[in-house]
């Protein structure tokens, strides 16, 4: 067998015998050879012979019944190689040079190789061309990483090809690769970016960010702005990746177009911040903007002024021109609020038909003045909306920062109330918040609000104060006198919510259930042997109401109370409101055998002729001048007068208010007929009243 390192007689002796040395040295490196997983071979000369071929070369590519040895290259490898290697075995031998070649390779058992197949020619010690070694190595697997490798690039560069999103690759900070969408994105052709800073591609504004984020190099992903050729700046998403192309380390980003997203993000956020029918800001946003506002006012030192516009009487308008029209009085209404104002204004629509408008950097209350008047006539001018005209009157409270509040809900809490005030004042006006007004003003709205529910939830109770003969001090009547036991405030006196019932027409509600208190107690005292008149007081709504007569006839005929048991107490003022129509509803229930009183006499202004036409039974001579009674002069002549001129009309004289021994006695003097007041006794309850009467010297007898 030939050496691996040549072919034979290389280690020979000069007597041409291999040395025993020799002959052991090649048995080794035969053994290694063919211990080695890569096929060897030798072929000679011109004739291309096969002199020598490892285990490996003979089991995978020849025939094992057939040594290869002495055979030629063709018939030793399958026809197809062998006709191919033939030609390169040729020219290696001619040229003297080693040549590599790689191609596929089928073993004999079908197996298919991907092989590096090495020639290298080997000359004699002489120098001259004696063969050549055949190297054949096994390179599938290597191979098919390559392939592998070279696939996934392909494919990469496809996708990025045809990919939608911008993708460039940077190393070093500077574009080495970039796909045709990342070119449209920008406006520059692959040309003109690459080698040029990847930071070029990023707006100004985001660039320090930007480096930030690609100078970690890490796996990021933020958000930036791109520059297109034109100008336009592009919200974009970058994610940022460390990879490989081509074999080198690259990062590669990945540029996502988010106009969309944040369109839809504005749109949301619109959406979320407006008010859907006027598309002014909602109430979230203007309390962010309110705060905003608050803190640079605070860090500038100017004031802020708060505007709280509330539609008078809206609802009724919505319910009579219908909820369409409604709602575009509405809008008609924030377009004009903001023609009003300045663009730095703030105008805001907080729910319903409530509007706000924020005044920053106000100098004075005359320049809130005029924003405010303007305000006024912009939204109380009419609307024409379908053709039909429309008109509301807005109120307006105003707050001003910082004197009226330094958090956005007490300054809102505060225009708030000044509206109110400014409803109060007759509405279609505007009114600044002053602290003290504000308190009543909010007390009031709270028992406005209370007050409905005052009936049902049986809050009223009567008070009764006894009226007594003047002359004997016999009990012969009482005053009814309303008191509501309020849950939280305790006992309130009706100056403190009868002109409020009497604003919002409760008092018509409130005053039927008076009258049949009074009714009923009056029934109770005559029974127990106390032939009690009953007077109540009478507001002007509820003897106004078109039913008043009807009412009280009904009340007697359902209680069964003697008419004449029952005292009406009316004011000067309402008897002098129309003077024919009240005479003719007094003659009503006088034949109704009701009494008739004039309460208070002396603080109005009656006109005595009108009096005198009046069936009246009583006057009542007002508290006023019994409490100067007897020193002061002016009042004793009134009080004087009044009894006279009772007398003269021939009517009873009630004297309001006693107080005192002297007040009581200066009546007497007068000829007044019956006393009522403290001196006598104060309002009491039924039961403390039946106690009283009880302990009257007098007994009990009808007069
Ligand atoms: P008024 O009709 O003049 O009733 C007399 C008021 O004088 C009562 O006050 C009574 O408590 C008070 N008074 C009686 N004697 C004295 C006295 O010696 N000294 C002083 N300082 N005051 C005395 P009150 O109960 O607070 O009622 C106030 C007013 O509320 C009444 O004045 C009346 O106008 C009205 N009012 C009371 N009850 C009703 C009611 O049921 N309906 C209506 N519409 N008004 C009522
Ligand atoms: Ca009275
Ligand atoms: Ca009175």
């Amino acid at each position: 067998m030939p050496s691996p390192s040549g072919p034979a007689a290389d280690d020979a002796t000069p007597s041409g015998e291999a040395t025993p040395e020799a002959v052991q040295d090649r048995d080794k490196l035969c053994r290694l050879a063919d211990s080695a997983p890569v096929m060897m071979a030798y072929f000679d000369g011109p004739r291309q012979l096969c002199t020598y071929a490892n285990r490996t070369f003979m089991q995978g590519l020849c025939d094992a019944a057939r040594s290869p040895l002495g055979r030629a290259l063709t018939d030793v490898m399958a026809p197809a190689l062998g006709r191919q290697l033939s030609p390169a075995l040729a020219v290696t031998l001619q040229d003297d040079q080693a040549r590599t070649l790689e191609q596929p390779l089928s073993l004999r058992d079908g197996q298919q190789l991907w092989v590096e197949i090495t020639l290298t020619p080997h000359l004699d010690p002489q120098g001259r061309r004696a063969g050549v070694y055949v190297l054949i190595v096994d390179q599938s697997r290597h191979h098919a990483a390559e392939r592998a490798l070279l696939e996934s690039e392909e494919r990469l560069s496809k996708f990025l090809q045809a990919g939608v999103e911008g993708i460039f690759f940077h190393r070093d900070g500077h574009i080495a690769d970039a796909n045709p969408a990342l070119c449209e994105l920008v406006g520059l052709s692959l040309h003109d970016l690459l080698g040029r800073p990847a930071l070029m591609l990023i707006a100004p504004e985001h660039q320090t960010h930007t480096l930030r984020q690609l100078d970690a190099l890490q796996d990021v992903t933020f958000e930036t702005a791109v520059v297109h050729q034109d100008g336009t700046r592009i919200p974009v998403e970058m994610i940022d990746r460390g990879t490989v192309q081509h074999g080198e380390p690259m990062r590669m980003a990945v540029v996502r177009d988010i106009r969309d997203r944040r369109a839809t993000q504005a749109r949301l956020h619109y959406l979320v911040h407006h008010d859907a029918l006027t598309g002014l800001p909602n109430r979230a946003a203007f309390l962010a903007q309110l705060d905003h506002l608050m803190v640079a006012a605070r860090a500038s030192d100017t004031q802020l002024a708060l505007l709280f516009i509330d539609l008078d009487h809206f609802k009724r308008v919505n319910d009579s021109v219908g909820h369409t029209r409604g709602d575009a009085l509405l809008k008609t209404i924030a377009q004009r609020l903001c023609e009003c104002v300045r663009s730095t204004d703030r105008v805001a629509r907080f729910g319903g038909d409530e509007f706000m408008v924020l005044l920053p950097g106000v100098r004075d209350r005359e320049a809130v003045v005029r924003v405010a008047g303007k305000l006024l006539d912009a939204v109380g001018a009419p609307v024409v909306v379908e053709g039909q005209s429309i008109s509301v009157t807005p109120s307006l409270g105003i707050a001003l920062y910082p004197q009226d509040g330094d958090t956005p809900d007490v300054l809102i809490k505060h225009a708030d109330a000044a509206m109110h005030v400014a409803k109060a004042r007759g509405r279609a006006t505007f009114a600044f918040f002053e602290q003290e007004v504000a308190t009543t003003a909010y007390d009031q709205l709270m028992l406005e609000g209370e007050l409905g529910h005052a009936i049902t939830h049986d809050e009223f109770a009567l008070l009764f104060q006894p009226q007594v003969r003047a002359r004997d001090g016999h009990p012969v009547g009482v005053e009814a006198l309303i008191r509501w036991q309020h849950p939280q405030r305790g006992l309130l006196a009706p100056n403190e919510f009868i002109a409020l019932a009497e604003q919002h027409r409760l008092i018509v509600p409130i005053g039927a259930w008076v009258l049949r208190e009074a009714a009923r107690q009056a029934q109770q005292w005559h029974a127990a042997g106390w032939p009690l008149t009953v007077a109540v007081n009478l507001s002007t709504l509820q003897f106004q109401a078109p039913d008043f007569v009807a009412s009280i006839q009904a009340l007697l005929a359902e209680t069964g109370l003697p008419a004449g048991w029952l005292e009406l107490e009316l004011t000067e003022r309402m008897l002098m409101d129309d003077v024919p129509q009240v005479c003719a509803r007094l003659l009503q229930l006088r034949a109704l055998g009701v009494k008739l009183s004039v309460d208070d006499f002396g603080t109005g202004y009656s006109s005595l002729s009108h009096l005198k036409e009046l069936p009246i039974d009583t006057m009542k001579i007002d508290r006023s001048f019994v409490q100067e009674l007897p020193h002061q002069r002016e009042s004793a002549a009134i009080a004087s007068a009044i009894v006279q001129l009772a007398r003269g009309l021939g009517l009873s004289v009630v004297a309001e208010g006693v107080e005192t021994a002297a007040q009581r006695a200066f009546l007497v003097g007068l000829g007044c007929d019956q006393l009522q007041g403290m001196m006598i006794s104060a309002p009491q309850t039924a039961a403390q009243l039946q106690a009283w009467l009880d302990r009257q010297p007098v007994p009990p007898h009808v007069p």
